[in-house]
């Protein structure tokens, strides 16, 4: 079946759970004295035209400024990857087109990052591979998570400190039944979202819900939060990610 790039509408969904949780910035955990909202996952991870009311939450002005260059870099490389080039006009991401064409120094960053793997064992002589900066996807990737984890379950407490794993790769990277079982996945918990929470509404309600997962822009970004806590997401069909919180829901990610 082909992909539909049909654009949900995300409805910010109101919450209700302790106003006390509001007053820090999930990232650096401390006390928000100028907050900013930050756009979770960030508008350079989709496409236009941007889905009406992206999921946002409060975050302090330095950790909004600092997680810019990261996700800038992870978003052109994503997009490199998958249109195998750098040049602007063959990006999938507008936001990448834009940045090959604006910033030299990054395009040529990213441009050396690509080499030829000899793989025989794989029975393909040769193949183009692209090396990320490790670091800087794997902030970005845990900045994503900590947000939807936070949106979703409104409690700050469910994605504080170090997660226990946090990966990413291509899903052609996966075998089939890989990639069946990421998506399939439930949560080993049986708790209950806390009452008023996102995850709680959407429960009731099914809002922008495919078969549990969340849909930001269909084709482009969707994830899926479980308690524990969980978060995956899977970026234009292509990446797919995973941040553990839990060392008991992180069993799957050693398998990988
Ligand atoms: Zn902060």
């Amino acid at each position: 079946m082909p992909i539909h790039y049909r654009y949900y509408l995300v409805k910010q969904i109101r919450e209700f759970t302790d106003e006390r949780l509001r007053g820090y910035c999930v990232y650096c955990e401390q006390g928000v004295s100028d907050p900013t909202n930050d756009h979770v996952p960030s508008k350079s991870l989709l496409k236009k035209p941007y889905p009406p009311d992206l999921p946002t939450i409060k975050a302090c002005r330095g950790c909004n400024e600092q997680f810019a260059l990261d996700e800038e870099y992870f978003a052109a490389f994503l997009s490199a990857v998958i249109s195998g080039s750098t040049k602007p006009d063959d990006q999938v991401l507008p936001s990448a087109a834009n940045s090959f064409k604006t910033n030299e120094g990054l395009r040529d960053r990213i441009d050396q990052s690509r080499y030829i793997q000899t793989c025989l064992d794989l029975g393909i002589e040769e193949r183009m591979v692209w090396a990320p900066e490790f670091e800087r996807i794997q902030r970005v990737i845990i900045k994503n998570a900590r947000g939807h984890g936070y949106y979703e379950l409104g409690d700050i407490n469910e994605v504080v400190g170090c997660p226990v794993s946090a990966w990413a790769t291509m899903q052609e990277n996966f075998d089939q039944e890989q990639v069946d079982r990421f998506f399939r996945m439930e949560s080993g918990l049986v708790g209950w979202p806390e009452v008023g929470s996102r995850a709680m509404i959407r429960a009731i309600e099914g809002h922008d819900l495919q078969n549990g997962w969340i849909v930001v822009q269909e084709g482009v970004y969707r994830y899926k939060v479980d308690q524990g806590t969980r978060v995956r997401s899977i970026l234009l069909e292509h990446l797919i990610t995973e941040v553990v919180w839990d060392e008991d829901q992180s069993d799957w990610s050693g398998t990988v």
